[in-house]
């Protein structure tokens, strides 16, 4: 009796796994199927130039399609090669980058432009541990070149390919803890057609971010349809799982605008902070949204650069808003006009530029789109 529920186990355990492997064999031949008849047309599709992949790939990470796409045209006229990307000047690569946000992908790239340039002899590395070791390059940036660009095996992994096999295989770890992160790393490598590793790689990035979407997924015309488990249970908006949640921290920026006839001041942010090597003004942090002038003005920063000078404060702005990751900044400029020749005393690292030349430099979202827009909406005084 024991040995016959023994084999019985056995046999209805080897069924299981046969259906496992079944399934996982369907997925990968019907994402290239679907993938002959879908694919989406980018500039940087088919390319075979590590440099172009690499620097589409950064621009991306975080990032809309239509919004990168500008990005990826601008750098890639203006440094064609990654040896000129490396010999571009800092403030110069910073400021086509003004506007795309996570501004570490630039200053990664620009410092892994530079070690190709000097360590690599200008040649774009070809094998993925050396491609993962470069500054700013991640798994999945790894496995994106490698596959593309060198047909290099090495599945990628990112929010389309853990939304598409949560939902397909219907797993719910959570993609942020890494029991689940390693599960999904191994599942992908296993699903991955190891002749056609960029033709597959390219395939479910597109599956995920035009069929299996997040809110709206195609299901009723998905060839996955039969084998995926969240349609056959109907778990796709509960798929996949994620354990924590995002907390932002509010911070509140008053920045200072402090206008001298035609000039003004500006520094670099060099502290260990948000927005590194990019421009910003005198800044006055507070703990919430000031909304009286006095407050600023009895602020013991205000009082060491500008005691002793006669200022008219002409105007504050409406509180604007940018979302980081972890961070939520809400910055007011507050418009001031320094009268006489007083040097405010801010001590080192602070320039006096000449107003109509601030375009020159790259600055956060927040400041870029104040300074378009010169959104001086709200009169407080
Ligand atoms: S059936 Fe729906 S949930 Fe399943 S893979 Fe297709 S689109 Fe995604």
């Amino acid at each position: 009796m024991v040995n016959q529920s023994k084999t019985l186990q056995t046999f209805t355990g080897s069924i299981i796994m046969e259906k496992e492997i079944q399934k996982k064999k369907l997925f990968t031949k019907n994402l290239l199927k679907w993938h002959g008849t879908n694919h989406r047309s980018m500039p940087w599709k088919g390319e075979k130039n590590p440099y172009l992949i690499w620097l589409s790939e950064i621009i991306l990470q975080q990032t809309r399609v239509e919004q990168g796409l500008p990005y990826f045209e601008k750098f890639k006229s203006k440094y064609p090669t990654v040896r000129d990307l490396a010999h571009a000047p800092e403030d110069e690569v910073m400021k086509l980058w003004e506007g795309l946000g996570y501004y570490s992908r630039a200053r990664n790239l620009h410092a892994a432009a530079k070690f190709i340039t000097s360590d690599l002899n200008g040649i774009f590395p070809n094998e993925y541990d050396q491609i993962r070791n470069l500054k700013g390059v991640g798994p999945y940036t790894a496995a994106a070149i490698a596959s593309f660009a060198f047909n290099l095996p090495f599945a990628v992994v990112d929010g389309n390919v853990y939304r598409v096999l949560s939902r397909y295989f219907g797993i719910d770890e959570p993609i942020d803890s890494s029991a689940g992160k390693k599960l999904f790393a191994q599942l992908a490598q296993e699903l991955l057609d190891e002749k056609q590793p960029g033709n597959y790689n390219q395939a479910i990035m597109d599956f995920g971010a035009t069929h299996c979407t997040p809110a709206l997924p195609a299901c009723s015309k998905c060839p996955m349809q039969i084998e995926c488990s969240a349609f056959q249970n109907n778990t796709f908006d509960k798929l996949p799982v994620k354990s924590k949640k995002l907390k932002r921290t509010q911070r509140f920026f008053n920045y200072l605008i402090i206008n001298q006839k035609d000039k003004i001041f500006i520094k670099k942010r060099k502290e260990k902070d948000i927005w590194q090597n990019l421009y910003d003004f005198p800044l006055i942090e507070t703990g919430s949204l000031v909304e009286e002038q006095n407050f600023i003005l009895k602020h013991k920063n205000w009082q060491r650069w500008m005691s002793g000078s006669t200022v008219n404060i002409q105007r504050v702005s409406a509180p604007m808003k940018q979302d980081l990751t972890h961070q939520r900044i809400v910055a007011r400029f507050w418009e001031i006009e320094l009268l006489g020749e007083y040097i405010p005393e801010m001590g080192n690292g602070w320039l006096t530029v000449i107003r109509e030349n601030l375009e020159e430099y790259a600055f956060p979202k927040v400041i870029a789109v104040y300074l378009r827009q010169k959104l001086l909406t709200l009169e407080l005084f």
